[in-house]
């Protein structure tokens, strides 16, 4: 149901993430009230809702870092690590890692594109299960490989000894940790994959 926040008895109390930010509450109901008719859909039916709801809140968490206006991982590595005489990132196992981190990211970004345009905009189907998946990997191998790169430099959470790229390195890589959780865990994504999209039987029901 659709419930007036602002009234008496409802108190949210923000949460304070690893990270340092606060961006959400957890959210206390004491006596609050409700009208009969703020009811969303039919009584008995609200999980239905909440699946739609999900579907969308996971199709806005289908963007992975990588892209856009963050720096190229591979010139933050060169500056780091050096690079050899073709101008390659020094390390041979790290360009590996970082290749195939920002060929991911591109495959990703092609493939939300190509999803978004066949369902003409509608973005909560559930090939979002699939997406916010692959979103996650790439963001949160992104987010490792940054530590790995800027080492010792990577772990500084505040001071003039970090840059603010490098404070905001370590703070990413915390924050990476809740994207395989909020929304829908992995798990669960890999079971929405699986009954929805695959037709495979639900593992609750099956002996
Ligand atoms: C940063 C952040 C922001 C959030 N924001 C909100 C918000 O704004 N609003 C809101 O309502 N919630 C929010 N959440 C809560 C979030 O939706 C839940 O934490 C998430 O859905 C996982 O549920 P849970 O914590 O109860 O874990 P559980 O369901 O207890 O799961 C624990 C573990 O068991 C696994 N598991 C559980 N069931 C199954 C299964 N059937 N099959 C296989 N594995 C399973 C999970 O994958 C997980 O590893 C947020 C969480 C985080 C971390």
């Amino acid at each position: 149901m659709l419930i007036d926040m602002h009234q008496p008895g409802i108190e949210p109390r923000p949460i304070s993430l690893i990270s340092g930010a606060s961006p959400f509450c957890e959210t206390f109901f004491t006596d609050a009230v409700a009208p009969k008719d703020a009811v969303l859909g039919k009584i008995n039916e609200g999980w239905s809702v909440g699946k739609r709801l999900l579907q969308h809140e996971r199709a806005s968490q289908t963007g992975a870092a990588g892209g856009g206006k963050v720096t190229p991982l591979q010139d933050i590595a060169k500056k780091y690590v050096g690079t050899d005489e073709q101008g390659r990132i020094a390390d041979g196992e790290l360009r590996l890692k970082v290749n195939r981190n920002v060929m991911d990211a591109r495959v990703h970004g092609l493939t939300l594109a190509r999803a978004m345009a066949e369902s003409k905009g509608n973005g909560a189907t559930n090939a979002a299960s699939v997406l916010k998946n692959s979103a996650t990997h790439v963001a949160q191998t992104r987010a490792e490989l940054l530590l790995e790169i800027m080492g010792h430099q990577g772990l500084g959470w505040e001071g003039e000894a970090f840059s603010n790229e490098e404070q905001e390195a370590v703070k990413s890589w915390l924050w990476g940790k809740a994207m395989s959780i909020y929304g829908g865990s992995a798990e669960i994504q890999n079971n929405i994959i699986s009954k929805r999209i695959l037709g495979l039987p639900d593992s609750t029901h099956s002996t």
